[in-house]
């Protein structure tokens, strides 16, 4: 999903900017809610918009949850962290400056507002730039921060976003899949963020096995992370096993899995 923050943002302030009336302007935020739930969704998307029109459906295997299944991580201690960079800065700042404050960055605007003074300074210095951006994408789609039209853009925390500050709501964030860049760039291990290099065989081995996971999971109605995960797919290329008893020493294999996909894997691999 190639989308941004500051499309977010933006789009959000429209709706807010126009002259429609509230009763379409409650309509259009509808629309984009429905449409970044879409975005950030976990689940196979096909499904996703079929259950939208009232059908049910299994994973499709072809789109890219189903062929690149996100990973969820527990983003709690990320949002109150985002948050109270909102609040102690009196809600009057957009996510970049927000962004500076929690990674620590002495910008002059932070130090034009004394701001590397907060006891947020620096706090976030675990994330990113890009990891913070995700978060405050997604803390915008959920609707838990809303951009302030009348404030330049402004981060505003919403009603909603009282109990994940206060710890009583958990809080499931979708990883930010790094940047997919040209094929000699960006090798099938940065992509799935997993320490493995691969090299050209690999990585013509690693195509494969997806291809044969997307299919496999198409056949079975799954999503793809069902039959196996990036992270296995990544061991079994650049380790190559070449029987039942070596499957087993790969990521995520069981015997069940061993038992059930022995015959196909080691095909593929040899
Ligand atoms: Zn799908």
């Amino acid at each position: 999903m190639i989308y941004g923050l500051n499309d977010v943002v933006i789009h959000r302030m429209r709706i807010e900017e126009s002259i429609a009336g509230e009763e379409q302007k409650r309509i259009e935020r509808g629309k984009l809610d429905t449409l970044l739930a879409w975005c950030e969704t976990m689940q196979c998307r096909r499904r996703v918009l079929l259950s939208y029109f009232g059908e049910e459906a299994g994973g499709c295997g072809n789109c890219d949850t189903c062929l690149e299944p996100p990973e969820a991580w527990d983003g709690l201690v990320a949002a109150q962290k985002a948050m109270s960079a909102a609040l102690r800065t009196e809600q009057r700042f957009g996510a970049g400056h927000l962004i500076d404050i929690l990674r620590g960055k002495a910008t002059e605007k932070v130090l034009q507002f004394g701001h590397e003074r907060l006891p947020t300074f620096g706090a976030g210095a675990d994330l990113d730039e890009a990891g913070w951006r995700s978060v405050f994408r997604q803390l915008l789609a959920a609707g838990l921060l809303r951009a302030d039209a009348e404030a330049y853009g402004a981060l505003r925390l919403t009603d909603s976003a009282r109990p994940v500050l206060k710890g009583e709501q958990s809080l499931s964030l979708r990883r930010q899949a790094p940047r997919r860049r040209s094929k000699e760039s960006a090798p099938a291990a940065r992509r799935s963020g997993a320490d493995v290099a691969l090299d050209d065989a690999g990585q013509a081995l690693f195509d494969a096995l997806r291809r044969w996971r997307a299919e496999t999971a198409r056949a079975q109605g799954v999503p793809a992370y069902v039959i196996l995960h990036d992270r296995s797919l990544l061991e079994l290329a650049s380790r190559r096993p070449a029987s039942a008893e070596e499957l087993l020493g790969i990521a995520g294999i069981g015997a069940a899995k061993a038992d059930r996909y022995a015959e196909a894997l080691l095909r593929i691999v040899a």
